[in-house]
């Protein structure tokens, strides 16, 4: 049986707010009271958002509130070589493709008057899912989502649904001038450290689903969920890239009893 294994993923680009940091306390009191081990991990892959010494900051403002962490403190950013890995198994799997979109080719599909029935704003619309259009440049490499809905059952939430397709589309997985996505390198941490629960603030919530999507398809284990609500930012993820964020997104949520 494995160790209960939770983990706080900040990224170090400012001091920890109250929300991260009652994020983080849940994260900790959920490893410890189950007797399991609390990890750290900083989400540093945006570059030019990172702020020197946030990192630093945030370890002792965890310290000074007694949120102490087991192993050394991960960095994505010295972990490029396994997102790189993970994004050969998708290729060899047929699960990622080029793309070779810019931004106003994404708003030209999207408000297109021949297209009949165009996906919602943000809903990547398929143009490179075949092949690459003929002399485009790659800009990026997308995940071929699977059709149907992605369920789990998150520990404080309760039910929840998602049709990754229908609600995303195929999302980046990497940029062509950039690192893996957050999305891709999330996943692949969370299974290299064990991870069972990821206690988070419901910010990350519709992420969730597809991180799932990708654990499926790399045949990675899907971890435990708990999104704390009540002190979640009104806003989605700042720092997450390439993905849409204002979205329709096809849910079920009952509060848990
Ligand atoms: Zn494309």
């Amino acid at each position: 049986m494995s160790v209960s294994t939770g983990r706080f993923a900040p990224s170090p680009t400012r001091p920890l707010h109250l929300g991260s940091l009652v994020a983080a306390l849940g994260s900790w009191l959920f490893a410890r009271a189950n007797g399991g081990r609390w990890l750290v991990r900083m989400e540093d892959l945006d570059a030019p958002r990172v702020v020197p010494g946030a990192a630093d900051e945030i370890l002792r403002t965890l310290e000074r509130y007694g949120l102490t962490w087991d192993e050394e403190v991960a960095f994505q950013s010295r972990r490029l070589a396994h997102y790189d890995a993970a994004l050969e198994i998708l290729r060899e799997r047929g699960m990622v493709y080029a793309c070779s979109c810019s931004r106003a080719d994404l708003a030209r599909a999207a408000s297109a008057p021949d297209r009949g029935d165009p996906p919602p704003a943000g809903v990547y619309p398929g143009t490179c899912r075949g092949s690459l259009p003929p002399g485009k440049e790659i800009r990026a490499v997308r995940f071929r989502v699977p059709a149907g809905v992605f369920t789990f059952e998150d520990l404080v939430l309760g039910s929840f649904s998602e049709d990754v397709a229908a609600s995303v589309g195929d999302f980046v997985v990497k940029r062509a001038d950039g690192p893996s996505a957050y999305q891709l390198a999330v996943v692949v941490d969370d299974a290299a450290q064990d991870v069972t629960e990821v206690v988070r603030g419901a910010d990350l919530l519709d992420s969730t689903a597809r991180q799932i999507a990708l654990q499926q398809a790399l045949g990675l284990p899907t971890p435990a969920y708990a999104h704390l609500r009540s002190f979640s930012r009104p806003a989605a993820r700042s720092s997450a890239s390439g993905t849409a964020r204002c979205r329709s997104r096809r849910s079920t949520r009952r509060a848990s009893g």
